[in-house]
């Protein structure tokens, strides 16, 4: 059985899909895309190339034997509000390596952005990691629960810089949603709040 039938719109004259339902990991929208193209192989993998027709993005379509993948993923984690501008940047960019199963590159962005977080808060920068976790505390940013858990996106950026075995996708999935709820500690709630003064 080559494709989950389900997600299968319309079928094209070759017999191939013309269109496949799925969410696209661009515009995050549930979607019916345009099978541009297609490649089969006797059990072997099943290939389609897709249009989204939301966000105009293409997207892969894999299907080894029983698993299925489309590439890019799903982003991991929200759309914060309040971020500024470099920490917003790499924020996305993490999202987008996990989405990607890139996890040394994510877990290393996740581990910049506490220096991001520290300078805009008004620390130097060059300074090393855990000085910038110090420094949030003393200024009241982050209390000392918080930095503990805080404290292990360095320890696992740190894992992910130095050691050679890759991060698997859990302890990824971790450092992921600390980093996203530190930011929306941090900024996100000022933002929101600020809005109703
Ligand atoms: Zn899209």
């Amino acid at each position: 059985m080559p494709f989950d039938e389900k997600n299968i719109t319309q079928i094209g004259p070759s017999g191939s899909p013309a269109r496949f339902d799925y969410q696209c990991g661009h515009c995050d929208r549930y979607v019916t895309g345009r099978v541009v193209s297609s490649y089969f192989t006797l059990g072997g993998p099943h290939i389609l190339f897709l249009i989204c027709p939301s966000c105009l993005m293409g997207s892969v379509r894999h299907q080894i034997e029983e698993k299925e993948y489309i590439i890019p993923g799903l982003k991991p984690g929200e759309d914060l509000e309040g971020l500024p501008t470099e920490i917003k940047s790499a924020y996305d960019e993490a999202r987008k390596c996990f989405s990607i199963n890139a996890y040394t590159g994510c877990e290393l962005l996740c581990r910049k952005i506490l220096m991001y977080v520290g300078v805009n808060k008004g620390a130097p920068e060059g300074q090393s990691f855990v000085s910038y976790l110090n420094y949030l505390e003393e200024k009241g940013y982050i209390t000392p629960t918080i930095k503990e858990w805080a404290d292990r996106i360095r320890q696992f950026g740190n894992l992910s810089t130095h050691k050679l075995d890759p991060p698997d996708q859990s302890r990824t999935e971790a450092t992921f949603k600390f980093t996203m709820v530190l930011l929306r500690i941090i900024f996100e709630m000022k933002y929101l709040s600020d809005k109703f003064e």
